[in-house]
This record gives structure tokens, sequence and C-alpha cells, in this order.
């Protein structure tokens, strides 16, 4: 493939040109090695189109782009400045939120509804983070009269940012927004099973006024090009979100090259408690959309349901038959709730947990099974007569499945839910406020929701305890990922000491 785009079309955004190249410098380039890879339409099992693929020598042209910007024109680029950009990125895709939801849809699978959801979310962020660019402030601290000493924020150098492809464009917007903000340059790479989104969003940069090489956006393959970045020597940082799998081999990769500063943000196998005093309806449609929401494809699933036993029969009875009646199908349906699993290799995967929840006696309330017979389609699936060593109940499933069990004790439930080596959420539905902080309180992760689920926000910080990562996203949390504090004192007059 030897063309930098391609002319495609989807069912809501009509015919649009796909740059397919990787983004260097504000251009899109071919890949040194002429190697390319297919995307699938998850839909249809069809290919897409193929995209430029980054190697190892791409990923150093990519890295040298955002060096030179990084000691070159961006440094001198005002902070007041940095926030006028992102603005402008967000105003641009504003203006493109019907074309890149389309894309988000149709590489993606998911609807394309709550892919321009994710669009309203994206532009959220970037604004936010456009805002805080003029704000990142240092300290005057006092030791001694004879010293003035004062602490500067400065940003951390070239980023390398990997994400996944759950929500392509959101990751993207939660990495890049406070790296630029903080006055850092990126290199990012989307994942292999997504990379038609970023690479359209790639063509915003140049219009919103970013210098060349400020952001480069790559497509490529995690064990090569994902790799190379985590290895590089002349990488300042690396920010991940994606398995604790292989954010392991990047913080090994890191700490075993040039130590560069790492930031992950991981899995998790989060609980969701309902009390007897619960609005049941409420906690059944937040229950409802805490797992099947973006097809299970959620770092902060709400997988482990836990009902108390004065509703269970009746929670039980009601939540199966409304996870039954979400609507699975085409993406590009307006009704559609819940698209296919994003690839082969996914849907394979979760297809062999059902089956091993199944093998070890656990009861299939609903679905379980494929859904149609084109396109990587899963029943929305609810197990019960779990227990907690079960493997479905300890590993992350990353789909539409989840485990709901009895308990009788906010005691007995707290030692459950935090039975678990992941911590990034968890959720208790109840109408008494003292069960509701004495139990958030009590809960070993880095998110806690309240009588909802999934309401992650731009202002709000969100990362993991336990092995469900380091670091926090969004908020003014995650500027602390992208700069360095540098202290800087200075003697007054001539006394030496003092
Ligand atoms: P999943 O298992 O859900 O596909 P991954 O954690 O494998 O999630 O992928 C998330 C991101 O990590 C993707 O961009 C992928 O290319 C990248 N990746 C996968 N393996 C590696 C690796 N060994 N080093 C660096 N990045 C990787």
């Amino acid at each position: 493939m030897a063309s930098l785009s391609v002319e495609l079309s989807t069912p809501t955004s009509g015919k649009y040109t796909q740059p397919t190249g990787l983004f260097i410098n504000n251009e899109f380039v071919k890949a040194v090695d002429g190697k390319t890879f297919e995307t699938i339409n998850p839909a249809t099992e069809e290919v897409i189109t193929s995209v430029h693929e980054a190697t190892e020598k791409d990923v150093d042209i990519a890295v040298a782009a955002a060096r030179k910007a990084f000691e070159g024109p961006w440094s001198q680029v005002t902070p007041q400045e940095r926030g006028k950009l992102l603005v402008n990125l967000a105003n641009l895709a504003e203006k493109n939120i019907e074309l890149l939801a389309s894309v988000e849809a149709l590489d993606n699978g998911k609807s394309v509804v709550m892919a321009k959801g994710d669009l309203g979310a994206v532009i959220g962020c970037l604004r936010y983070y456009g805002g805080w660019a003029d704000k990142i402030e240092g300290k005057v601290i006092d030791t001694n009269p004879g010293t003035f000493s004062y602490t500067r924020q400065e940003p951390v150098g070239v980023c390398a940012q990997i994400i996944p492809w759950n929500f392509p464009l959101l990751m993207l917007a939660w990495k890049i927004g406070p790296a630029l903000a903080t006055g850092n340059t990126i290199v990012l790479k989307t994942a292999e099973q997504t990379p038609l989104s970023g690479l359209v969003f790639a063509t915003l940069f140049k219009e919103a006024g970013f210098p060349p090489g400020v952001v480069n956006i790559i497509s490529g393959i995690g064990r090569i090009a994902g790799a190379a970045m985590s290895a590089h020597m002349d990488v300042d940082k690396i920010a991940f979100t994606g398995s604790t799998v292989v954010g392991r081999q990047i913080m090994k990769a890191a700490a075993s090259s040039n130590l560069k500063k790492v930031t992950l943000e991981l899995g998790g196998k989060s609980p969701n408690i309902v009390f007897n005093d619960a609005d049941i309806e409420n906690a059944i449609s937040w229950v409802n959309f805490g797992i099947f929401y973006n097809h299970g494809q959620c770092c902060c699933a709400g997988s482990r349901i836990f009902v108390q036993a004065g509703i269970y029969d009746e929670f039980v009875q009601r939540f199966k038959a409304r996870a039954a009646a979400n609507k699975v199908g085409d993406p590009f349906a307006p009704d559609t709730f819940q698209g296919p699993q994003v690839s082969q290799v996914q849907y394979d995967r979760i297809m062999g947990y059902i089956q091993e929840g199944k093998k070890a006696g656990a009861t299939i309330e609903t679905g379980g099974e494929r859904h149609g017979d084109k396109g990587y389609f899963i029943q929305p699936t609810i197990f019960s007569n779990v227990t907690e060593d079960m493997t479905i109940v300890q590993e992350e499933i990353f789909g539409p499945v989840c485990s709901i069990s009895k308990f009788e004790t906010e005691e007995e439930v707290l030692k459950s839910a935090n039975n678990s080596n992941y911590g990034l959420a968890a959720a208790v539905h109840t109408k008494n406020l003292n069960t509701a902080i004495r139990v958030s309180n009590a809960l070993r992760a880095g998110t806690v929701w309240v009588n909802q689920y999934n309401m992650l926000h731009h202002q709000l910080p969100f990362g993991g305890y336990k092995e469900s990562g380091i670091g926090r996203e969004l908020g003014e949390a995650a500027l602390s990922n992208y700069t360095q504090t540098k202290t800087v004192s200075i003697r007054l007059g001539d006394a030496l000491f003092g």
C-alpha cells in the first residue's frame, strides 16, 4: 500500500478521506519499512482498510521529532498560548463530531450514539486542560532569611503514550490533555485494533496551530512499536492504559532502559454492592449500565455484583430481564446499546471465560451464547452460584459477563469486595448516608460511586489501587504525571551561612 489515505464511508458520515500514514511532524508519512496492517470491522468481520505500521525505526523518527519540538519551538510557546491551542483543538473536535464518532463506531464497534457521548467527553477534557495550561505554579519556600528558594513545575519532556482500543479517542484526550497543558511533547501509539479515529483526529493538530513535532500519532503493534517506545533511551516518560500484563512489561522495559517515569492505568474487577434499602429500580439500571456499557470493555466495569439477601431473589429476576432486553446489534442503528466485541481474539477470550464458568459449576441466569451469526457479538451474560475462587470471579473478562452473589452483612460484603488484586473502582447502592460513606471509605478502590456507576468526569481523578495502576488520570491530579519539580535556592547577600 503506497498511498497515505483512502476513501471510506460510514452510514452516518457518508464518504470521507481516511488518512493511513504515520502522523509525524504534522504530516502523514509512510512507514520506513513499508509495512502495513489491516483493521477489521468487528460488526461484519470484514477488512475496512490497511494502515502504515510503525516499527522501531519509525518510533526513533517520531521521538526525534518530539525531542526537536520540545527543545525548540514548543519551549517558546507561552502557557497561555498552549491553553489556546488545546481549546482550538477541542473546538475542531466539536466541529467534526459526526465524522469522529462515525469512524469510532466503524472501527471499534461501539454504537455511534455512545461514540458521540465519548466525543463530548473528549471535548470537555481538552477544554479543561486548556484552562489549566496557565495555572501551573510553583511555590516560594522560606527556609531562612539569607536564602530565597522557589520551586518550578517543569515539563518532563518527550512523553510516549500507549492507549487501548476500548475508548480510542477518549483515551487519546485523557493522555494528551495534561501532557500538552504542562508543556511536554508526545509520541502516541493507538491500539492495533482501532487505528482509524486517531488518524482522523491527527488532521486537526496542524489546523489548531500546534507546531510540528509536538504531537506525533503512530499506528503500530504493541510488542513491536509499543515495546520500542517503552525501551527508548530518549523518551522521558511513558503513560500506558491497558492490561495489567502489558503494564508489567512496560514497567520492566522502563526500568531496564533509562528509568523513564511510568504511569499505568490498568485492569479491574470492580465490585458493585446493592444493599436491601437501595432504590431497586435505579440500582438495577446502574448495575446493568455498570457491566454492559461499552460491551463490558471498560477497565472499571462493575463485574462482581453483590446483592443483600433481603432483595436478592427479586433483584436477580428483574436484572436478568433488564439485561436480556439490552438491544445488541448494528453500531449504526440509533437504538443499539451493545455492539460487537472489538476483535476475534477478544471474542474468543470472553467465550473461553464463559465456558470456564459453566465448567466450574456457576449458573447462567441469562446469555452465555453468541448473538447472531456474523460479527463478534456476545449476549449479555449473568452468572450466579459463584464462589470467590472461581476464575470468572477473580480475573478480568473485559466483556459483557458478570457474576452476582448474595450477602448478609456489611462486614461480609466488604471482605468479599476487597478480595481482589485489583482496585480500580467500586459502587454502593443504598439510601442510608452513613452506610454509603462508611462502605465507600472501606473499599480499596481508586473511585467509589454511590447510587450510580461509570460516571467519570474530567474534573475527577481516576486511577487504581493495588494492581490497577500507578498514578491518576484526569483532574488536577493528572498534571503531576507530566511535571517535575525543580527547586532553585539562592543565597542572598555575602553571608557564607545563615
Ligand atoms: P488488550 O489485551 O485489551 O488488547 P493490551 O494491554 O494488550 O490490551 O493493549 C493496550 C495497548 O498496549 C495497545 O496499544 C497495544 O498495542 C499495547 N501493547 C501491547 N503489548 C505491548 C508491549 N509489549 N509493549 C508496549 N505496548 C504494548
